[in-house]
């Protein structure tokens, strides 16, 4: 593994474990939930990732997603902010890939986001573990009784997601917060398979900001479901109902939980609060 200047990247410790690791994390070294193997197939492509997101079970769509290398511009973009690092983490290891779902494998509930930040998952390699977004969204995961911790600082922290799982619309960090339409529509399939990997459980999903909510129609849409016309709007508490052959889905809208929500007071504790505590109703009812 090599930085911009032909170097091999310094190996640094885990903070929590203390094992030895290069910035990007190489697949199935021992980094805490690393979901992936030396074997495990890279999409190099769009077209690889539509082959390698059908017909397999979840573990290995998990492990598939992780070492992913279908975006060059994000390939580039999080193993560049994984070397370079933010000044506070520089002695911190980066995982530098791609960001699977994660928690439970048969949810009611998922929470569907934008994409890793550069300094959070990127860094931790879980989605929402390590920056201010996701201190906010387990926080109230917790109050409301989806997630067994309030805090998410690391992939060796014992946190765990109730009834619950969490997917980002796109896996790898972009620029900017902002990947392109085409980096969307590349990585959807990885959506879509994992869509229909936990559909059978699945009562409630939760949209993070206007992007997930977008994503996820067009993702349910792609999987066969129908849609109401016109299409729902995306709104704080907004909701609507997705009628799919076996059970309807209740889609919730959410403000996404950035800084520059929480910070400017447009999305509230409260707020946050009230929504995810929807979602967690429909979980509690019985299987
Ligand atoms: S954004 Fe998705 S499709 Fe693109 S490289 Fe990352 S995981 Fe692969």
């Amino acid at each position: 593994m090599t930085g911009h200047d032909g170097q091999m990247a310094p190996l640094l410790p885990h903070p929590v474990t203390g094992e030895l690791f290069g910035s990007p994390v190489p697949p199935g070294s021992g980094w805490p939930g690393d979901p992936a193997v030396v074997e495990t197939p890279v999409a190099r492509a769009p077209a690889q990732v539509r082959r390698l997101a059908a017909g397999v079970g979840l573990d290995e769509l998990e492990a598939r997603v992780s070492v992913c290398a279908a975006c060059p511009r994000l390939v580039a973009w999080r193993e560049g902010v994984a070397r370079d690092k933010r000044a506070s983490f520089a002695a911190e290891p980066y995982w530098g890939r791609p960001i699977p779902g994660w928690g439970a494998p048969d949810p009611r509930v998922l929470v569907v986001g934008l994409a890793p930040a550069a300094n959070g998952g990127n860094r931790t390699g879980r989605i929402f573990t390590g920056d201010r977004s996701g201190d906010w969204l387990f926080a109230s995961l917790h109050r409301v009784g989806l997630a067994t911790h309030a805090t998410s600082t690391d992939a060796a922290d014992g946190q765990r997601l109730v009834d619950t799982r969490m997917v980002a619309t796109v896996r790898c960090a972009p620029p900017l917060n902002k990947p392109t339409t085409q980096e969307r529509d590349t990585c959807a399939p990885w959506l879509d398979a994992e869509l229909r990997q936990v559909i059978g459980s699945l009562r409630v999903v939760v949209a993070l900001g206007s992007f997930g909510w977008a994503a996820a129609l067009g993702a349910f849409a792609r999987i066969g479901f129908e849609l109401p016309r016109p299409r729902p709007k995306f709104g704080h508490g907004a909701s609507a109902t997705l009628v799919g052959a076996e059970h309807p889905i209740t889609l919730l809208g959410c403000y996404h939980p950035s800084q520059q929500n929480t910070f400017t007071g447009k999305l509230t504790e409260p707020m946050l609060d009230e929504v995810l505590g929807r979602a967690a109703a429909a979980a509690r009812i019985p299987r």
